[in-house]
């Protein structure tokens, strides 16, 4: 088969590999279709500790496609079956597991390898996050479900109700998601982004209200948003990963509010915080990674019931056979595509 593989960052390579038989409980798929993910785009350009680790590695990780093959003893599917699976599954014994949260296991292994003609599903994923999908539901489609997982986990963190107000800091591609989405579920939201082009797609996706803003300076005072200031949001979230909008999500936070800081920063990234604001205005600020099987459920269910408007997000589909040079040339301003092998 074709594989693209992961050498090192900026090191990416297109290779013949033989096709990969399941171990016991394993499934092989055919993939139908694997999505490019900003992540990957990152993972490529500076490496990735959690994602890839040390290369040769396989590469892709939000995937649908077709029951090729079952190991021995097989799990409860059938070939031909047309599946969506996750990235990650919990391994039931760790402490974090137990309690419910296996998005932190202790021995939590991210699996690649969308980006080939046939992929093993590890025995844990096959187990618990490898689902079947209906006929109407597009390969491409399905394999959102990765990244819807991501935000609904970060919404229900949130407690995202009906007719709740919240902001959304970011207008990349997960932050687009997020304003679906909490739209969706009944939320008004306002955007924030650096751009009226980017805020104007924030709008297709369901965005209220948008605000040209992309750091705490930028701000307006006064009146604006200071210590007493009622202006702000109850609900926040900052979706850009970066320590000037993880201190702008702090600072547009109103009395009580609840931040979630689900753009992961540079690894040893440091932000101050306004500790009379966290005290007396009782913030919450709240960490967010990854996904458990709860959350991956619910997103096939809302894939499969067409609550997502996928295309808002998929922008062309593409050959397996030219992601690499896609990569190599698309690395600053990546876009989310559907590789078909
Ligand atoms: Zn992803
Ligand atoms: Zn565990």
């Amino acid at each position: 088969m074709k594989a693209l593989l992961y050498y090192g960052p900026r090191d990416i390579r297109y290779e013949d590999k033989p096709i990969p038989e399941p171990g016991p409980g394993e499934v092989v798929i055919k993939v139908g279709a694997a999505l490019t993910c900003g992540t990957d785009f990152k993972a490529y350009r500076q490496g990735h500790a959690i994602l890839l680790g040390e290369g040769p590695s396989p590469f892709g990780h939000e995937v649908s496609g077709t029951v090729h093959a079952l190991g021995n003893p097989a799990p409860s599917f059938q070939p031909g079956e047309r599946v969506v699976a996750a990235n990650s599954a919990p391994c039931d014994r760790c402490a974090a597991c137990q309690r419910g949260e296996s998005n932190l296991c202790e021995t939590l292994v991210l699996h690649n390898g969308a980006y080939a003609e046939y992929m093993r599903i590890p025995r844990h994923i096959a187990k618990h996050n490898l689902h079947k999908i209906p006929p109407s539901l597009s390969f491409e489609s399905a394999a959102m479900a990765e990244p819807l997982a991501c935000v609904l986990r970060c919404l229900s963190k949130l407690g995202i109700r009906e007719g709740d107000e919240l902001a959304v800091i970011g207008t990349g591609k997960m932050g687009l998601l997020l304003i679906h989405v909490a739209s969706r579920l009944g939320a008004r939201v306002t955007a924030i982004g650096r751009t009226p082009e980017k805020l104007e797609a924030a709008r297709v996706c369901g965005a209220r209200e948008t605000l040209v803003l992309s750091k705490p300076e930028d701000l307006p005072k006064p009146p604006g948003i200071g210590r007493e200031s009622p202006f702000g949001f109850p609900l926040i979230v900052e979706a850009v990963g970066k320590t000037e909008t993880w201190r702008l999500a702090i600072a547009l936070a109103k009395k009580g509010a609840r931040v979630c800081l689900y753009g992961g920063c540079a690894i040893g990234a440091e932000v101050p915080v306004d500790s009379y604001k966290i005290h007396y205005h009782e913030l919450t600020l709240i960490g967010c990674f990854h996904h458990t099987p709860k959350d991956f459920s619910r997103a096939v269910e809302m894939l499969k019931n067409g609550e997502i408007q996928t295309e808002l997000f998929i922008e062309e589909q593409v050959a397996l056979s030219d992601l690499k040079s896609i990569f190599e040339n698309q690395m600053m301003n990546p876009r989310k595509l559907a590789v078909i092998p």
